[in-house]
């Protein structure tokens, strides 16, 4: 803000004998036929017509006399065409720059079409009845007797095996046990920089006759590519190469299958040396095959559930609407 501000006249017309441009500040009267100014006539002089009203001292905006509409210094306790009180009055309204861009309408319409709220909370409406039916439909279930036709289970031990696996990152995210490292600038990201500024002079009615000049600014920016080194790289790292599967129908005992022949010394250095293998994770799966009816279903259960069942037991099942098997009543 300015310490010394310009202050410049308002210009108004006189309505009562047609006299244009008189000053806002100055002529508080018509000086052709002694009307009292309008404040609601004063307007923002052209470009380059601007007439600085000298010695101005801003008091604040002026007040409208409640009885004859003529504006009053605040520093006037009462008004100078009629002799009314201040008590009571309203600061005369602000005359807004024209000159000055209006901010951009808004794309989105300012009030939602009400009428389209009607139809649309029906279609919500029916969703959830879809949905509610739906849910119904997948949870609901009637218990039926199943016998166990057939139990059967599979276990798996993965293998991993050291080995050279190559890949790449920006330096600050490359491995401390990389090896083989080369680099190349790239770019990164973009950052903001500021790149001058976009200023525009925007006249305020000052409420008084007057008017002051400011300037607006907003920074502008632009993109700036940030480089960084990108880096392709060589690892060594444990990968599944194999797996040693064990499976057996209707066995009562389900065993791991044993793993042999890992080259856990190769070529000559401890575990974690390149090409040396060690077991991974181990998966485990029992099915259990249900019958009823002419119908079937397979059913994946933890394993002591699966042990509690022999082939050719009975067993309460409950069956979904849809068909399918709820396997969780199985306990
Ligand atoms: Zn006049
Ligand atoms: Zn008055």
């Amino acid at each position: 803000m300015a310490e010394e501000e310009i202050y410049y006249e308002m210009l108004w017309d006189c309505t009562q004998c047609n006299t244009k441009g008189l000053l806002g500040d100055s002529h508080r009267h018509c000086p052709t036929c002694g009307a009292a100014q309008d404040p609601t006539e004063r307007y923002f002089p052209k470009e380059g017509e601007e007439v600085e009203a000298k010695n101005h001292k801003f008091v604040g905006a002026d007040w409208s006399c409640a009885y004859c509409s003529s504006p009053n210094s605040q520093a006037a306790a009462h008004c100078t065409n009629c002799g009314a009180g201040q008590d009571g009055t309203k600061p005369v309204a602000l005359v807004a720059d024209k000159a000055t861009p209006e901010p951009l309408p808004s794309t989105m319409p300012t009030t939602a079409p009400k009428r389209s709220m009607g139809w649309l909370r029906w279609v919500f409406a029916a969703l959830a009845l879809v949905v509610i039916g739906i849910v119904f439909l997948f949870t609901s279930t009637k218990e039926t007797t199943a016998t166990v036709a057939q139990r059967t289970w599979a276990r798996e031990i993965q293998i991993e095996q050291m080995g050279r696996v190559a890949d790449s990152a920006w330096r600050d995210s490359v491995p401390g046990d990389a090896y083989g490292v080369s680099c190349s600038r790239e770019q990164r990201s973009t950052k903001q920089v500021p790149d001058g500024q976009d200023c525009h002079t925007e006249r305020v009615d000052k409420g008084d006759g007057t008017f002051v000049k400011r300037q607006e600014c907003t920074t502008r920016y632009r993109d700036v590519p940030v480089y960084d080194d990108r880096c392709s790289y060589t690892v060594n790292r444990w990968r599944t190469v194999r797996s040693v599967k064990a499976d057996t129908q209707n066995a009562m005992n389900p065993v791991w299958p044993t793993v042999s022949n890992l080259n856990a010394n190769f070529p000559g250095g401890g575990v974690g040396s390149l090409g040396s293998e060690r077991e991974g994770t181990r998966h485990e799966s029992y099915v259990l095959t249900l019958g009823s009816g002419g119908k079937t279903w397979t059913c994946n259960v933890p394993e002591n559930v699966w042990s509690k069942y022999q082939e050719g037991a009975t067993t309460p099942l409950k069956v979904r609407l849809t068909g399918g098997a709820d396997c969780s009543s199985l306990k």
